[in-house]
């Protein structure tokens, strides 16, 4: 029987980290039940545990996973904080909240300490930091995504109205 990429989606934690390097969970499970990538153990944050399972999955023999998962969460210098939103577009499960132009805030129990929002911060109020909470958990990154997909697609629409809108205005 052959595995979708579904099944093997189904097993990785959703961080969106991009530590396999591929652009996500999906792609790399994409890669893996097209046979196109041998590795079982490039999930970073599902470590062994998760190779096992891929292993399994792929019927294949178990590999040992050599890098360890960091245990740390994204730290918010909020003096230093100019509200650009740009950390809020780029983390994967919806950890940073703030409006425009004010300050922005880490949910530590939503973040999975990725990374990808310390480089793109203009003022580097951002960094890594060792967290006290547990990881949080494949479901959680899962709400995050669905939170930060389901707010993109209501300010698309908002931008639509306003333009069709502003069309309107014209013609009349
Ligand atoms: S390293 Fe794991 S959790 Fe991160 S994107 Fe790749 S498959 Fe997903
Ligand atoms: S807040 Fe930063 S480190 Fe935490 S999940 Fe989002 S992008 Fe990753
Ligand atoms: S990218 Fe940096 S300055 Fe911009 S909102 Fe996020 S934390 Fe604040």
């Amino acid at each position: 029987m052959s595995i979708t990429v579904q099944q093997i989606c189904d097993v990785l934690p959703q961080t969106q980290c991009r530590e396999c390097g591929y652009d996500g969970c999906r792609p790399y499970a994409t890669a893996l039940a097209a046979g196109l990538e041998s590795d079982i153990t490039k999930c970073l944050p599902g470590a062994q545990p998760i190779a096992n399972a891929i292993a399994a999955l792929l019927n294949k023999p178990q590999q040992i996973v050599i890098k360890q998962p960091s245990h740390v969460t994204a730290l918010l210098n909020v003096d230093r904080c100019i509200g650009c939103n740009l950390c809020v577009k780029v983390c994967p499960v919806d950890a940073i909240i703030g409006e425009l132009n004010f300050e922005h805030q880490v949910i530590e129990s939503d973040c999975t300490g990725c990374g990808l929002c310390v480089p793109v911060c203009p003022t580097s109020c951002l960094s890594l930091t060792d967290r006290q909470e547990d990881l949080p958990s494949q479901q959680s990154n899962y709400a995050g995504m669905a939170r930060k997909q389901a707010r993109e697609l209501a300010l698309r629409e908002k931008r639509v109205q306003e333009y069709q809108q502003t069309i309107c205005e014209k013609k009349s």
